[in-house]
């Protein structure tokens, strides 16, 4: 059902995609502990706070995209309501699998937006957003869910598109360690641990494999960059952002 509105060629990526995920739903937040030894959780709170979602004038309309278990949307909504008085600001979780997804709702009835007004959630591919219209957005984010879709490139127009001019993309992926004796370390770990802790922790070898690969695989910090300028955005000052040694980077984008 998931594979339906995706032609022949990216099918079979997408099938094994949203195969992953719904392996890995009800294990990821645990797993994701365990790959990134808990420093997830702080790339994910230094993300949320290099944003600065929501203004005591204006409500802010955000939307996360692959927000699967809903981590970077609850983040989102504190700091707007907490830190910039914003309780108007209202978010969207959007993600290809319902299964994700429906982790999210569940997360969600334990926080302090169970059933609230100012929080949806869309199943929907980040490269066809057409239930969002034009110019209507004015924060999308995207957190380790860019390396996962078969066209990036759509995704990126669909993000300048979904934007208000002044919008801001704002993306929190793995990309490139630039020491060298870092990242033969860091590859140890990534090719040689994380299977083996995805076999033991959730009894799938095969998903972590190949969450592993699409690291890999994923453009490091220059080459996004001219991704998300060629979509059309202004990318301010460097353009991106390296969090431990590059093992992460956030990079954003503006809609002029
Ligand atoms: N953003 C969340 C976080 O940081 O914890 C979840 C990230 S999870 C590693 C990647 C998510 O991307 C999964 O929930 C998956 O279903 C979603 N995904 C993969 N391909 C997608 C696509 N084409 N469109 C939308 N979501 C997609």
């Amino acid at each position: 059902v998931l594979g339906q509105s995706i032609d022949q060629g990216a099918g079979s990526l997408f099938i094994l995609v949203a195969g992953v995920f719904s392996n890995v739903a009800a294990s990821y937040d645990t797993m994701n502990d365990f790959m990134s030894l808990g420093i997830h959780r702080l790339w994910k709170d230094h993300f949320v706070r290099s944003i600065n979602p929501g203004s005591p004038d204006q409500a802010w309309k955000m939307l996360d995209i692959a927000g699967g278990t809903g981590d970077i949307a609850f983040r989102l909504l504190d700091h707007a309501t907490n830190i910039n008085s914003s309780p108007a600001s209202t978010i969207t979780i959007s993600d290809i699998n319902p299964a994700m997804l429906a982790e999210g709702k569940k997360r969600s009835l334990e926080t302090a937006y169970a059933n609230s007004p100012r929080l949806d959630f869309l199943v929907a591919n980040a490269e066809n957003l057409h239930t969002i219209p034009s110019n209507s957005i004015d924060l999308y984010t995207v957190a380790f869910g860019i390396r996962n879709f078969t066209d990036k490139d759509k995704a990126l127009r669909e993000a300048y598109r979904v934007l208000k001019p002044g919008g801001v993309f704002a993306c929190l992926e793995f990309s490139g360690v630039t020491n060298p004796i870092l990242d033969a370390v860091y590859k140890q770990w990534s090719f040689g641990a994380i299977p083996m802790i995805g076999q033991l922790v959730a009894g799938d070898r095969a998903s972590y494999q190949y969450l592993v690969e699409s690291i890999e695989k994923f453009p490091k910090q220059e080459e996004f960059k001219s991704m998300i300028q060629n979509a059309g955005f202004v990318v301010p000052g460097k353009g991106w952002e390296d969090l431990t040694f590059g093992i992460a980077a956030i990079h954003k984008g503006i809609k002029p």
